[in-house]
């Protein structure tokens, strides 16, 4: 009797063991990185817009080629702030734009030494943490989204320099934005710089 009721708690045991070894393990969600990607998006998207005004102004202004310019970087900061979106789908989470601001645009000259200082502050104060918290968390494809925006946003900060330089008067020149990463090509490059993809629009 006694053998029988150990033989009854061995049996107990096992199936108790297996079934908790049978339970599907639930990966921790990324939460820092999904905060992350919602101000990263939230600061793309409204400086795409930001950037597009910016243009317009510049046209007025008739500072044409600087126009041009301003587009490339607003078409570059739309990528950045879809391929976002998609990676915090990915992660059934939805953006939200009221996590930034821009300061406001005023004129074509004050917008162009304004950018330099917002891109630079990306580059160097919102991006490498999110790159060492996606790595933490272990999401690289969204750890690689914001380095290539880190790169995307270096190139912005020279073609912003020039034309503050320049005073505005830049010249006329054929911008090429990779499709996935948001990296603006000057040169022949048929293979993005970046991130090697090979699709671009041209502006
Ligand atoms: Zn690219």
């Amino acid at each position: 009797m006694r053998s029988q009721t150990r033989l009854s708690s061995l049996v107990i045991a096992i199936v108790l063991i297996a079934g908790c070894s049978k339970q599907p393990e639930t990966p921790s969600l990324p939460t820092a990185t999904i905060e992350n990607l919602k101000v990263a998006h939230a600061c793309a998207f409204k400086r795409s817009a930001w950037y597009a005004a910016a243009a317009n102004e510049a046209d007025a202004d008739r500072l044409g080629n600087l126009a041009v310019m301003f587009r490339a970087v607003a078409r570059s900061q739309a990528i950045h702030a879809a391929r976002y979106e998609q990676l915090l789908l990915s992660k059934s989470a939805t953006t939200d734009t009221s996590k930034s601001a821009c300061p406001p645009l005023g004129t074509t000259r004050q917008a162009l030494k304004m950018a330099q200082s917002l891109e630079r502050t990306q580059v160097e104060g919102l991006y490498p943490p999110m790159v060492a918290t996606a790595v933490k968390e272990s999401w690289p494809e969204a750890a690689e989204s914001f380095r290539h925006a880190g790169l995307a946003g270096a190139t912005h900060q020279s073609l912003l320099k020039e034309a503050a330089d320049r005073n505005g008067t830049v010249p006329m020149r054929q911008y090429r934005i990779c499709s996935a990463c948001g990296n603006i090509l000057l040169g022949p490059d048929t293979t993005c710089t970046v991130c090697s993809a090979n699709a671009f629009e041209t502006l």
